[in-house]
């Protein structure tokens, strides 16, 4: 069902309000890792509106490799930012962990994004396939393509047919990088499916300085759009700060992934 071979012409994903992604539609989407609290949520807000950016991302359910570390707001995070979002035109990418985390979320996403450490629970999967709001999916720590092209077909076969899918980079012998951007992904997907394809630099390479290049490849190589992680202060946020762009890198990056969109 995610095939073109089913499908040929390309899936256009519509948040409402004028907000596409897909088909022609290139989308950006930024936020912090985790959301931190109002201080937090409202400079990112104020950063995206001078950048006419649409979409915020940022996690409330965070999955991390120590139980220590920090592990995010929760729902009363996601209400926050919700309101604060909703006064300001901006839509909601958040990851959901687990089955129960759906219902409570509901109201308050756009897009549920299913992690790189949960892109194989069966379980969510199916759960999400009951849902009538879009969902990304993003490709396995170690993951095949086709992996997650399966992960994609659990959602759609469920019933849910608005997926994007992300490639934000698989576990590799390499040590330079957090993980290794698998830039062949982008044209194979976007040849083997008629979903959007959006590129996670951030997670991709892991180190801040790279993640402008990695963007803009993906750029030319044909991604539906980018979603990378951003910070009022990068050395002080809660996670992931080493590979998390500040406002002024940011908005250099947006300026030139516009360049060259305008180019095609
Ligand atoms: C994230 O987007 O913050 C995240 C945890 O990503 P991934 O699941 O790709 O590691
Ligand atoms: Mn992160």
């Amino acid at each position: 069902l995610v095939s073109r071979k089913w499908k040929v012409n390309r899936t256009a994903i519509d948040l409402g309000d004028g907000v596409l992604i897909g088909d022609g539609h290139f989308a950006m989407m930024a936020g912090p890792c985790s959301i931190e609290g109002e201080e937090n949520i409202e400079k990112t807000i104020q950063h995206l509106k001078e950048n006419d950016i649409k979409i915020m991302r940022g996690g409330v359910y965070k999955p991390r490799s120590s139980p220590y570390s920090f592990r995010g707001m929760g729902i009363d995070g996601l209400k926050l930012w919700y309101k604060a979002a909703r006064e300001n035109g901006i839509k909601i990418v958040t990851e959901v962990m687990q089955v129960s985390q759906i219902a409570e979320m509901y109201d308050y996403v756009d897009i549920y994004q299913v992690g790189a450490r949960n892109t194989q629970n069966f379980n969510l999967l199916d759960e999400l396939g009951k849902v009538d709001k879009p969902v990304m999916i993003k490709r396995g720590i170690s993951g095949t393509i086709d992996e997650l092209l399966y992960s994609a077909e659990y959602v759609f076969a469920g019933g849910n047919e608005r997926l994007l899918l992300c490639e934000r980079g698989i576990r590799t012998y390499e040590k330079a990088s957090r993980n290794t951007f698998d830039i062949n992904a982008i044209p194979i997907l976007k040849e083997k499916t008629h979903l959007p394809v959006i590129a996670d630099p951030s997670h991709g390479v892991g180190i801040r300085d790279y993640v402008e290049p990695v963007a803009l490849a993906a750029t030319v190589a044909g991604a539906d759009g980018v979603i990378f992680e951003i910070h009022e202060k990068p050395e002080k946020a809660f996670s992931d700060g080493q590979q998390t762009l500040d406002f002024e890198e940011s908005a250099k990056l947006i300026r030139k992934m516009r360049a060259l969109k305008e180019l095609e």
